[in-house]
C-alpha cells in the first residue's frame, strides 16, 4: 500500500532450518516459543511453518495470545500459557484446550478445583524457581506441596519446568547450580507423578550441553536468528532483513548540521539519504544510537545525526544510487548486518531488537515450501 514504510522480510525457511538445528541437539523435538507475536515476526506464519516442520508444542505468554494461536494452529498443537491462568480464567483456559503454567500454590489449587468442578482431567504445567526469582514455586512452597500429593495430582501436571537466569553466559556458575537444583526437584516430583516430563532449557540453555536438556527444551530466540553463545555454538541462520526506503537524497552545498539538536555537521559535497523509519519503528533499539550504519548497494553507510520519530539520515557520499533515488532502500538488517552484529555494536539484546521490529513495517514472508506443491 504505502511505499513510505520499511520492508521486513522474514525467512521462514531459515526459521525451520534453525528449529531443525536445535532439534538435532535435544532428545525430543523442542517446543517453539512464539510469545509476543513470535518475537515480533508473526506468530501465525512462524507457528504454522514450524508445525509443518514437525513442531507440536508451543509456548505463548498470555491467555489472549494462546487463544489466538488456538485458532491459527492445527488442533493437535499443544499450547502452553507461560503467564498461567489468572483467577477466573481457568474455565476459558480449559475450554480452549490450553495448558497453563502454574507457578504458585493458589494457582495450583484453583486449577485442581476447576478440574473437579468441570469433571475434566485438564493438563497443566508446574513451574518452580531454581534461582531466577521470577515466576515459580519457592522451595518452601514445593515442600508444602510435597506433603499434599493429592492436590498436585488433582491439577493433572504433565510438565515440570524451571527457567535459567544466565544461560547466555556459557561459563556462568549459576547454570550448573540451577541444573543440579532442577534435577533434584525432578527426582522428587517423579516419586509423586511418575510420568511427568521435565523442561529447563531455553535456546541458550540447550547449547550448554546434554545435562540441561531433560525431556523438553523451549526454544525461541535461536529460531529467529539469535546466536546462543557467539564463537562457541554454531551460528543460527539469519531470519530477518529490514530495508528502509529512501525518501529524499540531498547534496550539501555548504557545511550544515543535520537533524534535531544539530549534533553533527557535514561539509559541502556530502550526499545524504533521508529514509523512512525512525524511533517509532524501534530503530533506536535496532541499529543503536552510536555508530549505527546500514548497507546501500554493497557499501556500508553511517547514520548521521539523531534518529527522528519517522526518519533517519544516512551519509551516502560516494555510493552509487539509481537514477531515481527513491527506488533505493537502505538495509539495516540482513545476512551481513545480522542480529548478532547489530546487538554487538548497540549493546541491545537480540531479544529487544526482535521485539522492537513490530511497528509499521510491511512484513514479507519468504517460504519455499508454500510455493512448492509437493
Ligand atoms: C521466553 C521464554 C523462553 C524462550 O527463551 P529463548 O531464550 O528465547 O529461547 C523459554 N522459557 C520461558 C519460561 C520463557 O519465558
Amino acid at each position: 500500500m504505502s511505499t513510505a514504510t520499511g520492508r521486513l522480510t522474514i525467512d521462514l525457511n531459515a526459521v525451520r532450518a534453525n528449529w531443525r538445528r536445535v532439534s538435532a541437539q535435544t532428545p525430543e523435538p523442542p517446543a517453539a516459543v512464539i510469545k509476543a507475536d513470535a518475537y515480533g515476526l508473526g506468530a501465525d506464519p512462524v507457528g504454522n511453518s514450524l508445525y509443518r516442520a514437525g513442531c507440536r508444542e508451543f509456548f505463548l505468554a498470555t491467555l489472549e495470545e494462546a487463544i489466538a494461536a488456538r485458532r491459527f494452529l492445527p488442533a493437535d498443537a499443544r499450547l502452553y500459557v507461560l503467564g498461567g491462568a489468572r483467577p477466573g480464567e481457568e474455565r476459558e483456559c480449559m475450554t480452549q484446550g490450553l495448558v497453563p503454567v502454574l507457578y504458585s500454590l493458589p494457582a495450583i489449587d484453583r486449577w485442581a478445583r476447576a478440574c473437579r468442578f468441570e469433571g475434566r482431567a485438564a493438563p497443566s504445567a508446574v513451574k518452580i524457581d531454581t534461582g531466577m526469582t521470577r515466576l515459580g514455586l519457592s522451595d518452601s512452597e514445593w515442600q508444602q506441596l510435597r506433603e499434599d500429593p493429592a492436590l498436585l495430582n488433582a491439577a493433572h501436571p504433565i510438565l515440570w519446568m524451571s527457567h535459567l537466569a544466565c544461560a547466555d553466559e556459557y561459563d556462568h556458575p549459576m547454570n550448573r547450580q540451577q541444573q543440579q537444583a532442577f534435577a533434584r526437584r525432578c527426582a522428587e516430583v517423579r516419586t509423586l507423578v511418575p510420568d511427568i516430563r521435565c523442561s529447563l532449557a531455553n535456546s541458550s540453555g540447550i547449547f550448554l550441553g546434554a545435562d540441561w536438556h531433560f525431556d523438553l527444551a523451549r526454544t525461541g530466540a535461536a529460531l529467529y536468528g539469535y546466536d546462543p553463545h557467539l564463537d562457541r555454538t554454531p551460528a543460527m541462520q539469519p531470519v530477518v532483513q529490514l530495508e528502509l526506503p529512501v525518501l529524499q537524497v540531498r547534496e550539501l552545498t555548504g557545511e550544515v548540521s543535520i537533524g534535531y539538536g544539530a549534533t553533527e555537521q557535514r561539509p559541502a559535497g556530502t550526499r545524504l539519504a533521508v529514509v523512512a523509519g525512525g524511533y517509532a519503528d524501534g530503530l533506536n533499539r535496532t541499529i543503536g544510537r552510536q555508530g549505527a550504519k546500514g548497507i546501500l548497494g554493497d557499501r556500508e553507510v553511517p547514520v548521521v545525526g539523531r534518529i527522528s520519530m519517522d526518519t533517519t539520515v544516512f551519509d551516502v557520499t560516494g555510493t552509487a544510487l539509481p537514477a531515481e533515488p527513491e527506488q533505493a532502500y537502505v538495509r539495516v538488517l540482513d545476512e551481513r548486518l545480522t542480529l548478532s552484529h547489530v546487538t554487538h555494536r548497540s549493546g541491545a539484546l537480540g531479544y529487544e531488537v526482535l521485539t522492537s521490529l513490530a511497528g509499521r513495517y510491511r512484513r514479507i514472508y519468504r517460504d519455499q515450501e508454500a510455493h512448492d506443491p509437493s
